[in-house]
């Protein structure tokens, strides 16, 4: 079909109102026009449906467009509809339609009204409808996210399997055109296999994201991670980001610590329901949400534009998850952040779940999981990693440090001969094994797989003893990185000498390479230096922190503690905080009384920071969620319901004592809690009166302090906890 330029774009600007042309879809649109197979492979948000769809509507007959999201499908059919004056243009047939509806449909398509059929991949292997698109005429099958065919990656999908079979019952020799945001090669080959694309004409866009920042980070203790994650959080303020965690439990519980941190964030996974659901999403793209907390649930179809940072708090399970997680941020094309948390444990948590899985995707799982390990742990450039993954060429310097690796390189060495060795013992050996196998071998180890082959009378066994395992997995990674070898994904990630092999063997005067990361190693450096750095008590701001508390009791008429507790007082001594912000992250603060109590004691820091050229630390001390946090809203609700102390206990799972601890601290932080139902059951008059003038001329809240002073008056501990309860919450209020 010859089109002419000017054709092409006027048929844009009528069909869709755009002015011009995203990237290579003129020539895929030429293309399908021409009626050839036709394989697109761009990344997502790259202007694929555009490829078939403006094609569907400039050709006779009715192009068929496979979808496997109902969803999706829906969306595709209404933007199509929204630039035409009859809604016959566009249909769907899925199970979601009644019967009435899909009659509508055929009897549309019938009439030769309908220029574009989405249809599900099971909708489509219902026998009456091949015979019923048999009856009508096709201009081409359109198969969106054909990666779906292949099982390596994700959204395997086996009716997809079949879609060659159908198209062949329907029409003979019709065109197809294949399109995916899934760029490996293994994937690649499985479409071109499958779909029978034959002598086809490819177009692939370049996966790289030039504007994202790629590190990765190794991950300590909790105790370590979360003060990281909160700051990491805070370099973005105001800022859309989503937090990746492969738990329900771990999206809440970081939601919940963000949220005590003064961030606005929310959790969002598939336990939620439908409504919650919607709510979060639309929250997010409204900005009412700044922060995502998600598992991989979190992302189908969200299209913010202008997310500026994706942090994986667990590391994926495949780097395909990590490209199209990571791919949501910067969708405007300036800069974002994407940094992912790595650790040993996390992995041997997914090889977990490997365990019960049926041996086929247990061992794809695992060649998956390692290539995450080999990505995280190379100290070469993150982008050139990723590229090579997909099956593009890249060169660092193109990076422009913007990868953690390209922006604090490591030293490099020259490693020449012993690459050069690894690659000739790989011909030697056959082209037949693993890295694992490999490694054993240089190492001279004597494994199961090593006797079994016989391989420790290789004479390559035990060559490379003198150096450790991270420098020959370095070694045999970074040739595979620089095509001197390649890994066979086809035959279980078995390593072949690659296509640069020869330029090493026969010229390369040096190869320099740094060696892998050892997270362990740098985690405990890191550990070290925050131990070192961690702050001291300043006793001089202390004493006048002491002094100004003083001062304002008497003004206020309270008595020094209601103000700020000692512990809190000491931990602006050593935190210095210096904006409101800053004092609800001091212990014993909340929001409420940093604001009824923290300015003067704001402007004193301040002004003794000043004074005294104090560094302060740039990152306040986390605020951690309380443990039992959880049954503090539910002891506040249950006494606003006048419930006995008894049951709260109970229904929290706490003692007594627990419980008034736990009470004690909700109104420390200056929340009231009324619970003068109870004492007044509980304690009587006079004691009441008694323990409640004792603390307001009291220099200290201790319990035992006020114990020992009344002790002659025959009361309880319990009593006077009770009362003191009641005091703080009075006096707070
Ligand atoms: P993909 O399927 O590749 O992820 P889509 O087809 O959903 O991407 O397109 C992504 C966005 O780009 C859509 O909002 C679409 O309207 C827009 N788009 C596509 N082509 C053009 C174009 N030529 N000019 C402007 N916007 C375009
Ligand atoms: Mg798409
Ligand atoms: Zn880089």
């Amino acid at each position: 079909m010859e089109v002419q330029q000017q054709d092409l774009g006027n048929a844009l600007k009528q069909h869709f109102g755009f002015d011009q042309f995203k990237g290579n879809q003129e020539a895929i649109i030429r293309n399908v026009l021409d009626r050839q197979n036709t394989f697109v492979i761009m990344p997502t948000g790259g202007g694929k449906s555009l490829c078939y769809q403006l094609p569907a509507l400039m050709m006779d007959g009715t192009a068929i467009v496979i979808s496997p999201l109902i969803a999706l499908m829906k969306n595709q059919v209404d933007s199509v509809r929204a630039y035409h004056s009859n809604d016959a243009v566009a249909h769907f047939l899925n199970s979601s339609l009644s019967k009435t509806e899909s009659r509508k449909v055929k009897d549309d398509l019938m009439a030769g009204n309908t220029k574009l059929l989405y249809i599900a991949p099971e909708t489509l292997t219902k026998e009456e409808n091949i015979d019923f698109l048999r009856s009508i005429p096709i201009s081409f099958v359109a198969v969106d996210e054909a990666h779906c065919i292949s099982e390596w990656g994700h959204d395997f999908r086996p009716e997809y399997r079949r879609i060659r079979e159908m198209v062949d019952m329907i029409r003979g020799g019709v065109p197809i055109v294949a399109l995916t945001a899934t760029a490996t090669p293994k994937v690649q080959a499985d479409i071109v296999k499958n779909l029978q694309l034959g002598d086809h004409k490819l177009f692939k866009a370049s996966f790289n994201r030039s504007n994202l920042y790629y590190e990765i980070r190794p991950k300590g203790s909790k105790d370590q991670v979360i003060p990281q994650l909160v700051k990491l959080v805070k370099e973005h303020p105001d800022r859309s980001g989503i937090i990746y965690a492969q738990s329900r439990k771990s999206t809440e519980e970081i939601a919940q610590l963000l949220r005590v941190n003064g961030i606005k964030a929310a959790p969002y996974h598939a336990g939620l329901d439908a409504k919650t659901r919607a709510k979060v999403q639309d929250d997010f793209l409204m900005e009412e949400v700044d922060v995502i907390c998600a598992t991989i649930a979190f992302g189908m179809g969200i299209d913010k534009p202008d997310v500026r940072f994706v942090i994986h708090y667990d590391i994926p399970k495949s780097i395909e998850n990590y490209y199209q997680e990571t791919g949501r941020a910067g969708r405007d094309g300036r800069e974002a952040d994407c940094v992912a948390f790595f650790s040993y444990q996390d992995i041997s948590k997914l090889e977990k779940f490997l365990r019960d899985k049926p041996v086929a995707e247990r061992e794809m799982g695992g060649q998956l999981l390692d290539e995450v390990i080999a990505f995280t742990e190379t100290s070469a450039c993150r982008r050139k990693y990723l590229l090579h993954y997909f099956g593009e060429v890249f060169q660092e310097e193109d990076c422009h440090k913007m990868c953690d690796n390209c922006r604090h390189p490591k030293e490099k060495i020259n490693v020449r001969d012993e690459m050069v060795q690894a690659v000739k013992m790989v011909e030697a050996l056959g082209e037949n094994y693993r890295i694992p196998a490999l490694m054993d071998i240089i190492m001279g180890k004597q494994s199961k797989e090593i006797l079994d082959f016989g391989l420790n009378e290789s004479q390559y066994f035990g060559i490379g003893k003198e150096k450790d395992k991270a420098f020959w997995q370095s070694v045999i990674r970074n040739a595979v990185l620089n095509q001197y070898l390649k890994k066979d994904i086809e035959q279980y990630g078995v390593i072949k000498m690659g296509p640069n092999a020869q330029d090493l063997l026969n010229n390369a005067p040096a190869v320099e390479i740094s060696i892998n990361h050892d997270y362990e190693k740098e985690l405990e450096n890191a550990g070290d230096q925050a131990t070192s750095k961690s702050a001291a008590l300043d006793d001089l701001l202390l004493k006048q922190l002491r002094d100004l508390r003083k001062s304002f009791s008497k003004t206020h008429n309270v008595p020094p503690f209601v103000i700020f507790q000692d512990a809190s007082l000491e931990d602006m001594a050593t935190q210095y905080p210096i904006s409101m912000d800053d004092m609800t992250m001091v212990s014993g603060v909340s929001k409420g009384k940093a604001q009824r109590y923290g300015r003067p004691f704001l402007e004193l820091i301040k002004e003794y920071v000043e004074a005294n050229d104090i560094d302060r630390p740039t990152d306040m001390v986390v605020k951690q969620v309380a443990n039992k946090s959880k049954s503090k809203v539910a002891i506040i609700s249950a006494v606003d319901r006048k419930v006995p102390f008894d049951d709260i206990a109970a229904s929290n799972n706490m003692s007594m004592a627990d419980l008034l601890q736990e009470m004690e601290m909700i109104v420390a932080s200056g929340t009231k809690l009324n619970i003068d139902y109870y004492i007044d059951e509980e304690v009587d008059e006079y004691t009441k009166e008694d323990i409640y003038d004792y603390f307001m001329q009291a220099e200290t809240d201790s319990v035992d302090e006020a114990f020992s002073e009344l002790s002659e008056d025959d009361i309880t501990m319990e009593e006077i906890q009770l009362v003191r309860i009641k005091f703080m919450s009075d006096m707070a209020n």
